[in-house]
């Protein structure tokens, strides 16, 4: 039997919905939401992307602001600018734009934001706290997927057996924190885990942030699963005339996982338009603590 899907737009506009109420209030009791990215040099992608956040902050009643960079200006003025942010009343939330061009050290950009306005939640105070049960601000990615798993009453997490396929910063990691907290069991493979199909095997719940195309395939999942795939991956088909075209898969392979999976998130149109959401609901959270912690 095909899998339920798991709907990420459907998830992702109800958020945006619920926030442009939210932000109606906000603003009637004069509480202002400004969203800052931060894009370093000229890269075609990333200007892309922070063109397409603008577009969709403003559409929830969101102000925007591109503060554009020299590539070449180097870390200091990367700095002095994330300092200028931190102090402005006017700004809610700070991101940078990734990748930063060579020579930048990413990290240490990030942490500097202040952890009222690190809307992406990859600092390390915003981290920290999901080791305290505090979710607020969490990674937008790894809280997509963890919104995505509790869209459906149907899919039991406390007891469940989690697998994680991955362990970076902003997905595998935060997200193995929060499901524990939940009361899952969770492992996280990643490039050097040995059986990693007899892990996967045994997930009640599997989720696939490798970056890999198509790593998952049915051999992986046990029959009833869910699958949830964050993989963006542009990959090369070709279709019936012969001609090559570029398309965008995840790291699960969607037609034979679909029919051994209980629900599965598609891509597109699963984890990544709930993550867009999720950096404008954290960016609304960073205007509220900072309205509050003005009112104390
Ligand atoms: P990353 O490269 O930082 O981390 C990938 C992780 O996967 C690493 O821990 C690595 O050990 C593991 N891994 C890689 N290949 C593996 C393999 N063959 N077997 C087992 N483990 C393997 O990537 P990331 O930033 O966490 O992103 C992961 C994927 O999620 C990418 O495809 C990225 O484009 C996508 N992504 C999606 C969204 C979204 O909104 N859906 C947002 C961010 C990233």
């Amino acid at each position: 039997m095909a899998a339920n899907i798991i709907d990420g737009k459907q998830i992702g506009a109800a958020i945006k919905e619920q926030l442009a109420a939210e932000l109606v209030e906000l603003k009637g009791r004069g509480i202002a939401v400004r969203l800052a990215t931060i894009l370093v040099g000229a890269d075609a992608g990333s200007t892309v992307y922070a063109q397409s956040q603008a577009k969709t902050s403003f559409a929830i009643g969101i102000d925007h602001v591109l503060v554009h960079i020299d590539g070449g200006a180097g870390q200091a003025a990367l700095e002095t600018k994330i300092q200028e942010l931190n102090s402005d009343p006017t700004v809610s939330g700070i991101m940078i734009s990734m990748p930063l061009p060579k020579g930048y050290d990413a990290g240490r950009a990030q942490n500097l934001i202040s952890p009222f306005k690190d809307v992406e939640g990859t600092g390390a105070a915003n981290l920290g706290a999901i080791f305290q049960g505090d979710f607020t601000m969490a990674p937008c990615t790894a809280a997509a997927a963890y919104k995505c798993i509790h869209s459906q009453p149907a899919i039991a997490v406390k007891g469940a057996e989690v697998v994680i396929v991955g362990r970076s910063t902003i997905v595998g990691k935060p997200l193995a924190m929060m499901l524990v907290q939940d009361h899952a069991t969770v492992t996280v493979c990643h490039t050097a885990t040995k059986d990693m199909m007899g892990h996967c095997r045994s997930a009640d719940i599997l989720v696939a942030a490798a970056g890999k195309a198509n790593l998952i395939t049915a051999e992986y999942v046990r029959p009833g699963a869910v699958v949830i795939d964050v993989g963006i991956n542009r990959v090369n088909v070709t279709d019936a005339s012969g001609a090559v075209k570029a398309k965008t898969v995840g790291d699960v392979d969607y037609e034979s996982v679909s029919n051994a999976a209980s629900w599965i998130t598609p891509v597109p149109g699963g984890v990544g338009p709930v993550t867009v959401a999720m950096l404008l609901k954290n960016t609304v959270e960073a205007a509220k603590k900072i309205a509050y912690r003005k009112s104390v």
